[in-house]
């Protein structure tokens, strides 16, 4: 008996998981791997499913081996942390482009940047600070006498750069 043609291009990721994973009966095992060869995207899929099954050594891995994370999410896990760890990446990249340009700003021009980088910074540390009051209560004092020494240390800096500005005018 052979299967109707469309069923043969019909794609089923959790059948290839299974394959990968070497959960499969001998029939329809034959019937995925002959999807693999006619569907590059099914095929590109236990590719990465083969790569995952070989990295069990990883905690979370054999958790999913082990059945703690349903098979759809895991599945769904590859390529969402690779996205996720793209977009650390991209925020990583984008604060570094931004503390430079800050940094080339003060440079050029430190009256009016440096003020509104110190605005920023002051309703940062407000709301960081209200945030540690209100949900950390035991914490709080370490961590407001951290914002503290940053706001000291932000101050200080604030001072060195206006006391610079004021001798190069005078
Ligand atoms: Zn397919």
């Amino acid at each position: 008996m052979s299967l109707p043609r469309d069923r043969c291009h019909e794609c089923d990721p959790e059948a290839v998981f299974d394959l990968a994973d070497g959960g499969l009966g001998p029939a329809r095992k034959r019937e995925v791997r002959d999807h693999l060869e006619e569907c590059p995207g099914c095929k590109d899929l236990y590719g990465r499913e083969l790569g995952l099954s070989r990295s069990l050594c990883s905690l979370e891995y054999a958790e999913i081996k082990s059945g703690y994370i349903p098979r759809s999410v895991a599945m769904a896990l590859p390529t969402r942390r690779l996205s996720a760890r793209f977009m650390w990446t991209l925020l990583a990249a984008a604060l570094l482009v931004i503390s430079l340009l800050a940094l080339e700003l003060h440079r050029s021009d430190p009256i009016a940047p440096m003020v509104d980088f110190l605005g920023m910074f002051w309703g940062f540390l407000a709301g960081a600070a209200d945030v540690a009051r209100a949900s950390l209560a035991t914490a709080a004092p370490v961590l407001l006498v951290a914002l503290g020494v940053g706001a000291a240390l932000d101050l200080i800096i604030a001072a060195a750069v206006f006391t610079a500005l004021r001798f190069r005018r005078a």
